[in-house]
């Protein structure tokens, strides 16, 4: 079939959850994408922050071939040999002890949320006193499932499904009398992104941060973090909170764990982990073999080729050149993030989604979140002169829509 057969089947047979750019890719390699003529296109998004070697690397591919035909699927019922490999490799790099394996990041997230409360019930009936409440933040994603999408702060996601799940109060983002003034021991968790995602890739004060590990500690709260897009290597360590020197209770990963096929893993200290008995959680395909396998090969990927560093090099060099451009162009108001997670936010939401279609055009993938913020999530295999490629694409939409602006009578209209 081709893009036109497959967009006019699609509009007949498919919930409108998507507003689908108008590409059919069929491949992959390295930092491209490949639509059905055979147009290479560079790819800042990496499927949204989850192809973290860039497509069809050879690991990946021989990985999924070894383990395919060994063993895809036997359940959690049994033993294999993936989970307390993967586990091992997870814990060492979160400084968290154990972990439990789902498929998405918001089955991960509803992981989180469930030992919360879970472990709050244990503390209770210890004596404590502990309540079940959870304070999220403003602009959070968490996802779209009744528990994360409850935590989740965007009205849009929430409304249509009222009644969500009850207990949860959101504080304003990074406004530490706000999170003061809202905690309690009322609260079971508090839940945050290190770096906010889908919220605009806004990082945390330091401040905040080490305000809200504060005060879960003087009531047992848990500290809850959420490093589905910002964790597994994206920002040069391993876990956005690295930065900060702050320890979880809880994380979640999930995105590029297994570098393309669904995978997410909760994960918590011996102390919380003491709440879970067999039966209370569970997930027929979490944590399968094949998925487990590859994200082993991931994780080892990342460490031989040193690509940690690597996304901090680049990672620099990029906000480094938006930051140049942004000094050229007023468009851009703010340049941020960490390592290869960056964006520019522009003064226009308009010139925001048309920079994404200008940039399609281009063969570049980028994407537009919170209205305004270009956002980047590239493969950590990016080099320097991708770098340069898009900054200069951006720079040409940049200055063409600048004159098309300023002098509508010199004919220069794009887009
Ligand atoms: C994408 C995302 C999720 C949800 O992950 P899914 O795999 O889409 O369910 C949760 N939290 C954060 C921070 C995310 O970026």
């Amino acid at each position: 079939m081709k893009l036109e057969e497959i967009r006019a089947a699609e509009a007949r047979l498919l919930l409108s959850t998507y507003e689908r750019s108008p590409v059919l890719f069929v491949g992959g390699e390295g930092v491209s994408i490949i639509d059905e003529a055979g147009n290479r296109y560079l790819d800042l998004l990496s499927g949204i922050g989850v192809n973290a070697l860039g497509y069809n690397h050879p690991v990946i591919v021989e990985t999924i071939a070894r383990q395919s035909r060994a063993l895809i699927h036997s359940s959690n019922l049994y033993y294999h040999e993936g989970q307390a490999e993967l586990a091992v490799r997870l814990a060492e790099r979160t400084g968290l002890d154990r972990a439990f394996f789902a498929n998405t990041g918001t089955e991960a997230w509803e992981g989180a949320l469930k030992l919360a409360r879970a472990y709050a019930g244990l503390k209770r009936s210890e004596g404590a006193n502990i309540g079940t409440k959870f304070l999220a933040l403003e602009q959070s994603f968490h996802g779209r499932t009744f528990g994360s999408m409850s935590t989740t702060f965007k009205e849009k996601y929430r409304e249509p499904f009222a009644p969500v799940v009850p207990g949860v109060e959101f504080v304003r983002f990074n406004d530490v009398a706000d999170l003061c003034a809202k905690f309690s021991n009322e609260v079971c968790a508090i839940l945050v992104e290190s770096i906010q995602g889908e919220g605009g890739v806004r990082p945390l004060t330091q401040e905040f941060f080490s305000e809200a590990r504060a005060l879960a500690d003087s009531t047992g709260a848990l500290l809850i973090v959420d490093e589905i897009q910002s964790g597994m290597g994206r920002t040069g360590k391993w876990c956005a909170y690295q930065h900060y020197g702050i320890q979880p209770d809880v994380t979640t990963f999930a995105k590029p764990l297994a570098g393309g096929l669904p995978l997410g893993a909760v994960l918590c200290t011996e102390e919380v982990a003491r709440v879970m008995h067999a039966g209370m959680h569970g997930t027929t395909f979490g944590g399968g073999p094949l998925a487990c396998a590859v994200g082993i090969a991931v994780i080892d990927a990342i460490e031989k080729n040193g690509l940690l560093a690597r996304a901090t090099e680049v990672g620099g060099y990029f906000m480094e050149r938006l930051r140049s451009l942004a000094s050229r162009h007023e468009t851009i108001v703010d340049v941020r993030g960490k390592g290869l997670m960056i964006a520019a936010e522009l003064d226009s939401a308009e010139l925001a989604k048309l920079t994404v279609a200008e940039m399609l055009r281009r063969h570049i993938l980028i994407n537009c979140t919170s209205d305004t913020v270009l956002r980047f999530l590239p493969p950590y295999i990016l080099e320097r002169a991708h770098v340069d490629t898009a900054i200069a694409a951006l720079d040409e939409i940049f200055t063409e829509h600048a004159t098309a602006h300023n002098a509508p009578t010199r004919g220069h209209h794009h887009g």
